[in-house]
């Protein structure tokens, strides 16, 4: 199927009845940026920024991180990059800006939260993003990981503006943020799921402890249903008035052919992925249209467990995924 699959890939994820449902890449670095738009990826959903601080025992210059991000953004000429701000702590340690010896590293201050502990490094890298955004004619996007509170999120938002950065947004890859999200969208236009932590913290459930395999698995319907309320967030705060509020995907489980149907199916509008995914994905949406991903999606979140949920999408999709 992979090859096959691949070879026919156009660029476009699109459903049997015309539904668009735009596929992006997720990139980590300047040459994995350039193989995603070779792979055809329309743009990027997810550019982990950890790669210009990781390896260091101090912060690059604002000068150095310009370069960094300008060389990933060209590779998407008019296209949309979504940046996340640096994602530090927990399985991503940074000896400047976090301490190792926490108790608990995933329960920690990590992500956005290391602005509090070492304030500075976040408007710098902003100053940055936006820098490498007037160089090139990329759509930048910016977002922030490690969202817990709607505080953050209006914070976040004041802060890319000060730096001329036109469209912040958050990760949602905690049950907090999950359940805030129509309050969230309120001061940010779009969230992106961050589904390998969005699991970890909603199973409470370490995502690096193979042993928790089957609990950590972004196929739990506890999962899906943080999904389903985040996309129910957007459309609240839309109807009370925001403007469109996108909601992606950007962690693994866009990845999974089967579960991308199920995500397209709660009301998902964008899928970012590793650029080899994308070919496999596309193939599978062109074959269901949004009653089908939707019906789906309703089989999935009412099983008793992730293995049995899969199990049951999968049975209906049939051979495609
Ligand atoms: C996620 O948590 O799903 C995510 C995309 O971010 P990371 O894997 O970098 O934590
Ligand atoms: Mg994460």
């Amino acid at each position: 199927r992979s090859a096959a699959a691949r070879s026919a890939f156009d660029g476009r994820g699109v459903l049997s009845d015309g539904t668009e449902v735009p596929l992006l890449a997720n990139v980590g670095t300047p040459e994995d940026a350039r193989t995603a738009a070779a792979a055809g990826a329309q743009g990027v959903g997810l550019l982990r920024t950890e790669f210009c601080f990781l390896g260091r025992d101090k912060e690059p210059s604002v000068e150095e991180q310009v370069e960094q991000y300008t060389a990933i953004l060209e590779a998407f000429p008019g296209k949309k990059v979504v940046v996340r701000t640096l994602d530090a702590g927990a399985d991503k340690p940074l000896p400047f800006l976090t301490d190792t010896a926490e108790p608990n590293p995933a329960l920690g201050v990590r992500g956005y939260r290391t602005d509090r502990s070492v304030p500075g490094v976040l408007a710098r890298q902003l100053e940055a993003i936006a820098l490498a955004e007037k160089a090139t004619d990329a759509q930048v996007w910016v977002m922030a990981p490690m969202i817990a509170t709607t505080s953050e999120a209006r914070d976040f938002a004041a802060m890319a503006a000060a730096a001329g950065l036109r469209v912040p947004g958050v990760m949602v890859e905690t049950p907090s943020a999950a359940v805030t999200a129509d309050q969230i969208l309120r001061h940010v236009e779009f969230v992106s799921l961050g589904t390998n932590d969005l699991t970890q913290y909603t199973m409470a459930a370490d995502r690096m402890m193979g042993s928790l395999a089957e609990l950590n698995n972004p196929w739990q319907p506890a999962v899906l249903r943080m999904i389903r309320y985040t996309v129910e967030g957007a459309r609240r705060a839309e109807s009370e008035g925001a403007g469109p509020r996108n909601v992606g995907v950007c962690g693994e489980a866009a990845a999974d052919p089967a579960l991308a149907v199920v995500l397209v199916g709660l009301g998902v509008h964008t899928l970012s992925m590793s650029p080899r995914g994308l070919a496999a994905v596309a193939a599978v949406l062109r074959s269901v249209d949004l009653a089908t991903a939707q019906a789906l999606a309703e089989v999935a979140i009412e099983q008793p467990s992730a293995e049995e949920a899969a199990a049951a999408v999968r049975a209906q999709l049939g051979v495609l995924a």
